[in-house]
């Protein structure tokens, strides 16, 4: 998996410090110590790693994180949010021409997947902005890159413009610049040639092709699993050819992590995009934050915090907060957050977002059957309103109607109604700021 070993190590080093109930500066030394051989081990820029590790320090060493109550959780925000500069801050939307067509040319070394990534920025496009995008094929070095376009685009129904191999590439460019006019095509996406490595004549010949269809934008195809090699070729390209974004493919391997981490800070350029799969809807936009994210191992938080928020109500929120300091959540509040969170999709996946559990073989393999789902409500459904707002009548009578009225065996009630008091305690508890109890819950 991605960023595996990064993780494992940038974790270790904080729970070095979490251990501690004081950090001292000599801890805060010995953890830079970690971060830092954790990211030259995982192929970061040498350079960009020197640069991270001072700025952490120095934010670190602050008297006031080292004296506040959680100093571990504050040197990891402060991690967190170094990881997310050098990788950019936010996300870099496509540069867009105020004219039709925008021109986006594509380049890279063979085999860095640029081919495929033009089928899949295709389908980007075609999904969102309902787009109607040409491709030029300009490969004429690699027959077979010719019919792998076409055949992508026959399977996308994107038309493909070519000449076959033995036109001049510039030649087939301009053409195809043509007919994307008279078809009044919104996009045009050209797929030029890739070598083994950085070559002069490559240079020149993409020059060329950038001189005579002015692209808006310059996407740099590189291979995430070549590490720091992918940094440097992001480097070349960019001399020569002032790129103006980078895709970063197959985040789906067992990357490292260094070209993601490397590439803005040696360039200066945003990755715009990352490829996780070899299928033409494996193409992803690329928030630093999520990243940063990813590679401290704390899961996709904010994607979760996204989904809760398209499926939360705020004002229902804040009533409910309210009932959890007053201890009165019922089961009918119980009610409505099953059903929120039903919303939110496939309990399994949601489970995998939260931080410490996307590597939890336990989770891994979990199948939540949405049908414990809808027993607990029959559960719920088969209490009369006096028990849903005040579960201390439910005693062992109750319990049995209960049981033959939702069709389900008295353990199962006796249990629902056991895990309901105890997550009502916690939740009481939580929000008096007391997260004792959610460190085993996080699987630390
Ligand atoms: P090109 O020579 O740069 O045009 O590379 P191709 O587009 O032909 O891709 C080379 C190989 O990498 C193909 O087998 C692709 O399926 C594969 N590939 C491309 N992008 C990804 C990705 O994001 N993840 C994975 N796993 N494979 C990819």
């Amino acid at each position: 998996m991605a960023f595996e070993g990064l993780s494992e190590r940038l974790q270790k080093a904080f729970s070095g410090l979490r251990r501690k109930g004081k950090v001292t500066d000599a801890d805060v030394r010995e953890a830079m110590r970690e971060i830092r051989l954790a990211l030259l081990e995982a192929d970061v820029n040498f350079g960009v790693v020197k640069d991270f590790v001072k700025t952490v320090r120095e934010q670190a060493v602050g008297a006031d994180v080292l004296d506040s109550l959680t100093p571990a959780q504050q040197i990891i925000k402060i991690v967190n949010d170094e990881l997310t500069k050098t990788m950019g801050e936010s996300a870099v939307p496509l540069n867009k021409s105020p004219h039709i067509p925008t021109v986006i040319m594509m380049a890279g070394l063979q085999g860095a997947g640029k081919t495929t990534t033009v089928g899949k920025l295709s389908r980007y496009l075609m999904e969102n902005e309902k787009a109607r995008p040409l491709l030029i094929a300009a490969d004429v070095y690699r027959p077979a890159a010719i019919e792998q376009l076409k055949t992508i685009g026959d399977q996308l129904g994107v038309p493909v413009f070519d000449m076959g191999t033995d036109t001049d590439p510039v030649e087939i460019v301009r053409q195809g610049m043509a007919q994307a006019a008279l078809q009044h095509n919104d996009y045009v996406i050209i797929d030029t040639a890739g070598r083994l490595q950085i070559d002069e004549t490559l240079m020149t010949e993409l020059d060329n092709i950038k001189a005579l269809a002015k692209p808006d934008e310059i996407l740099l195809v590189v291979d995430s699993m070549t590490g720091q090699a992918a940094t440097e070729v992001a480097e070349g390209f960019n001399k020569r050819l002032d790129i103006t974004g980078v895709v970063l493919t197959k985040l789906d391997g067992d990357t490292r992590g260094g070209a993601a981490l490397s590439i803005r800070a040696v360039t200066g350029k945003p990755i715009k995009f990352v490829g996780q799969g070899e299928k033409m809807d494996a193409l992803d936009v690329f928030y630093p934050d999520r990243m940063a994210n990813r590679i401290l191992g704390m899961g996709d938080m904010l994607t979760l915090i996204d989904k809760a928020q398209k499926n939360y109500d705020e004002k229902q929120a804040a009533e409910m907060a309210e009932k959890i300091q007053q201890n009165s959540f019922d089961f009918n509040d119980f009610l409505d957050q099953m059903d929120q969170i039903s919303n939110m999709g496939p309990m399994e996946d949601i489970l995998k977002m939260i931080p410490g559990m996307a590597n939890n073989p336990a989770v891994a393999n979990l199948q939540v059957d949405p049908k414990d789902f809808a027993h607990m409500k029959a559960i719920v459904y088969s209490m009369t309103e006096a028990e849903r707002t005040d579960p201390d009548l439910l005693n062992p009578s109750r319990r049995r109607r209960i049981a033959a009225g939702s069709g389900r065996p008295v353990p199962e009630v006796n249990r629902m109604i056991k895990q309901f008091n105890q997550s009502k305690k916690m939740m009481n508890q939580m929000s008096k700021g007391n997260f004792a109890g959610m460190e085993g819950l996080m699987g630390n």
